[in-house]
């Protein structure tokens, strides 16, 4: 199978024999990493390769196994956040085996399992890097993994690739009891979700959460919370999905949004709200089902801001928030949990090459409720 990118004709097996060039040694033009790119806002993914950094004292190397599609990605390929610098190897939900580390390295060593999220890089030094807080993802220096600047210049690329060079502290120990590809999602899903529920107190077992949108997040988010014994309600468009929530993912109920009579029957039920749409909606429905005092979290970027429904917030002196991913220590302690827990994400797995038929179908709601890349199956191993 030929595969091509622009100024770039080769063969499969060329292609896919750069992944064994060791990435301690520079190579010309620099090509020791494969990978799928965005080359424009049509947010089309094509073979692509670039070059990751040799690994330096602190770094840790990773051989992807898989990754999971988060709708931030596809956001990001589509610049539909008007941020997106191409080309774009988008990917943040990164497990895989650990291949090599550098000398000042002490938490890993090859043949370990990790992962990597949304973050590969911040400044250690400022008040959200340093305990107490320990919360990178707010930094004024935070890199993420994909499309955002190195100290350097150097423009980051993310996981749908063969393999990533990261720095030890931005690396995290997955649990041994879990498959990799279901664990891959925690890293950006689980977080997502879990961070919120911590930060606004809705982590009470016994509390009412409803979870609007059962994508990748909201379906971290309805296992989480049962893993925290908490009562949860899903608040979806698609009755298609209500069987599956109820009897397998065991939400305690489930809304069909358009259900004008159900929703009124649910009003001022629910002690907080975690809204996971990557749409736009309307809000003030979702106010209208919380207790007073109730908290309405957003974690859902669409493309447009949503409209705040001032009188439905009023009359619950609700409380409004949002919630950006989590710390490394978060994102290592909801890895813990879900370990505890047995807590993996629901998952169609894909190789590379349908990628863009998935971004296609995640547009559409229609994923069984994250897809993951087998990297290792069908970029490192593939083309046959
Ligand atoms: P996803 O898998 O596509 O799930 C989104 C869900 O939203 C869909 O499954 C669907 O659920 C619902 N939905 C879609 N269009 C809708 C519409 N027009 N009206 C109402 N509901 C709609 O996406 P995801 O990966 O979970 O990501 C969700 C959002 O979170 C994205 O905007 C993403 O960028 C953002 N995100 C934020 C953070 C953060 O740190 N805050 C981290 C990761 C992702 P139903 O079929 O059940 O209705
Ligand atoms: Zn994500």
């Amino acid at each position: 199978m030929a595969v091509s990118s622009p100024g770039l004709e080769i063969s499969f097996a060329d292609f896919a024999g750069m992944f064994s060039k060791p990435a301690t040694a520079r190579s010309d033009p620099p090509t020791n990493c494969i990978g799928y790119a965005a080359r424009d806002s049509t947010g089309v993914l094509s073979p692509f390769t670039f070059d990751r950094r040799p690994v330096g004292p602190k770094d840790v190397r990773i051989q992807i196994a898989h990754v999971g599609i988060c709708h931030s990605d596809l956001h990001s390929a589509k610049n539909e956040w008007g941020s997106s610098l191409y080309p774009l190897v988008p990917g943040h939900e990164i497990v895989g085996i650990v291949t090599e580390v550098g000398s000042e390295v002490t938490s890993f060593k090859p043949g370990d399992r990790a992962g990597v999220g949304c973050m590969v890089d911040s400044c250690g030094a400022c008040d959200m890097c340093k305990a107490p807080r320990c919360e990178e993802q707010f930094c004024s220096k935070c890199v993420l993994t994909f499309n955002s600047l190195m100290p350097d210049g150097t423009l980051t690329q993310g996981g749908y690739s063969s393999h990533i060079v990261v720095t030890e502290k931005f690396v995290l120990r997955l649990p041994e009891n879990l498959p990799l590809e279901v664990t891959a999602p925690l890293l950006c899903a689980g977080i997502t979700v879990y961070s919120p529920m911590k930060h606004f107190g809705l982590d009470k077992p016994g509390m009412k959460l409803g979870v609007v949108g059962l994508g990748g997040l909201g379906h971290m988010a309805v296992k989480i919370a049962k893993g925290m014994g908490l009562h949860v309600t899903v608040i979806s468009t698609s009755e298609s999905k209500k069987e599956e929530a109820l009897n397998v993912l065991k939400a305690d109920e489930f809304l069909v949004s358009k259900d004008e009579a159900a929703v009124k029957a649910a009003f001022g039920s629910l002690h907080g709200i975690i809204d996971t749409v990557s749409a736009q909606h309307d809000l003030a429905p979702l106010v209208g089902l919380l207790q007073v005092d109730g908290k309405l979290v957003l974690v859902g970027v669409p493309d447009k801001p949503l409209q705040l429904p001032n009188a439905a917030i009023v009359f619950k002196r609700a409380t409004v928030g949002g919630s950006l991913i989590g710390g490394i220590r978060q994102t290592q302690e909801m890895l813990d949990f879900c370990g505890q827990h047995g807590i993996g994400a629901s998952i169609e797995k894909i190789p590379i090459d349908y990628v863009n038929t998935a971004y296609e179908r995640m547009l559409r709601s229609d994923v069984r409720y994250r897809f993951v890349i087998d990297i290792q199956g069908s970029l490192i191993n593939g083309g046959q």
